[in-house]
C-alpha cells in the first residue's frame, strides 16, 4: 500500500503501545465494555461496577450518538460526560466516548481517556485533524464501506498530525447478507498485524447485531490475534435507548470475560508450543550466532 508513511510497519518491527492508567494497549488484551450509550447515572454506574467485578478493562458509553435516525435519542451530551467521570471515579476505570464534530474534540478531551471516531465519521477528515491535534488516544472505528487502504489512511491523517496513539477497531462491514446487522470481516485482524504497528481491536456487538453471534464471534476475534475487543454491556438490556438488541447482561459479560480468559491461556500454549519445537529453536540460536540469512520456508 501506498503513502502510508507513519502508519505503515516499522523496519524495526515494534508495534505501537498506547499507555493509559498503566494500561498497555498493544500489549496487553484490553477489553472495553460498557453501554451503547449513557442514559442516566444509575444505568453508567451499575454498568460500570458489573464490568470491573467481570475483569473489563476500560468502560465505554456513548454520550454523543450518531443516530440513524434524527429522532432518535442522541445522547446527554455534557451530562452524560460527567456521569462517565462519574463512573470512573467509582470503579477506577478509564473512559472511551464518541465524539462526533469538530468543535467538540478538544472538550470532550478533558473527560475522555480515549477519544472514539465512530465508522460514520472515519472519512471526516476535519474531525481527524482535530483528533490529531487533541493529544488524546483515539479508537478510530473502520467506516462501514471503507477498505482496509482507506481505513489505514485515515489513521495516517492523525498520525500526521503528531498524534501516534491511534488503536484501530473493526466493526463489520455492509454486505449483501442481512441476517447480521453487518458482516465481521475478522481477515481484516491478521491483515492490519501484517501491514500496520498499531493495535488493532475489533467490536462484535456492532460486528454482528446479534446477542448470540457476540461470544463466539469474540472468541474469533481473539483467535486471529486481536488486541483487544469493544463490546456494548448494559445492567438491563431490555430497557436500553439504543441497541438494545446487542447488549449483553452483566451475567453474559461476565461468562464472555471467563471463556476469553480460558481461551488466551490456550492459544498461549500453543504458542509457546511452537516457539519450543526444534526448527524454531535453530532459527533463534541462528539469530543469536548472526548466521540468521532472514530467509524463511
Ligand atoms: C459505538 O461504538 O457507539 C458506535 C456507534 O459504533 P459504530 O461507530 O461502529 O457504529
Ligand atoms: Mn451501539
Amino acid at each position: 500500500m501506498k503513502n502510508l508513511k507513519l502508519t505503515g510497519t516499522k523496519a524495526d518491527g515494534l508495534r505501537t503501545v498506547v499507555e493509559i492508567s498503566g494500561i498497555k494497549i498493544g500489549l496487553d488484551f484490553v477489553v472495553i465494555a460498557g453501554p451503547c450509550a449513557v442514559e442516566s447515572e444509575d444505568q453508567l454506574v451499575r454498568t460500570a461496577v458489573a464490568v470491573k467485578e467481570a475483569g473489563g478493562t476500560m468502560l465505554r458509553g456513548g454520550a454523543f450518538k450518531p443516530r440513524t435516525s434524527p429522532y432518535a435519542f442522541q445522547g446527554l451530551g455534557l451530562k452524560g460526560l460527567k456521569i462517565l467521570d462519574k463512573a470512573r471515579r467509582e470503579t477506577g476505570l478509564p473512559i472511551v466516548t464518541e465524539v462526533i464534530d469538530t468543535r467538540d474534540v478538544s472538550w470532550v478531551g478533558e473527560y475522555a481517556d480515549i477519544l472514539q471516531i465512530g465508522a460514520r465519521n472515519m472519512q471526516n477528515y476535519s474531525l481527524l485533524r482535530e483528533a490529531g491535534k487533541s493529544g488524546r488516544p483515539i479508537l478510530l472505528k473502520r467506516g462501514m464501506y471503507s477498505t482496509l487502504e482507506e481505513w489505514l489512511n485515515c489513521a495516517e491523517y492523525i498520525l500526521a498530525e503528531g498524534n501516534p496513539g491511534i488503536i484501530l477497531c473493526e466493526r463489520g462491514i455492509r454486505s449483501f447478507e442481512t441476517y447480521t446487522r453487518n458482516t465481521l470481516d475478522l481477515n481484516i485482524v491478521p491483515a492490519v498485524k501484517g501491514l500496520s504497528h498499531l493495535p488493532i481491536f475489533v467490536d462484535p456487538s456492532h460486528g454482528t447485531g446479534v446477542l448470540r453471534l457476540i461470544e463466539p464471534m469474540s472468541m474469533a476475534a481473539v483467535t486471529a490475534g486481536a488486541d483487544g475487543l469493544e463490546v456494548e454491556v448494559h445492567i438491563d438490556p431490555s430497557t436500553a435507548l439504543s441497541d438494545k438488541d446487542q447488549q449483553l447482561s452483566p451475567q453474559a459479560f461476565a461468562r464472555l470475560m471467563r471463556k476469553l480468559t480460558a481461551l488466551r491461556s490456550a492459544l498461549a500454549a500453543i504458542e509457546a508450543d511452537e516457539a519450543n519445537r526444534p526448527e524454531a529453536k535453530e532459527a533463534i540460536a541462528a539469530v543469536m550466532d548472526g548466521k540468521d540469512n532472514g530467509e524463511r520456508a
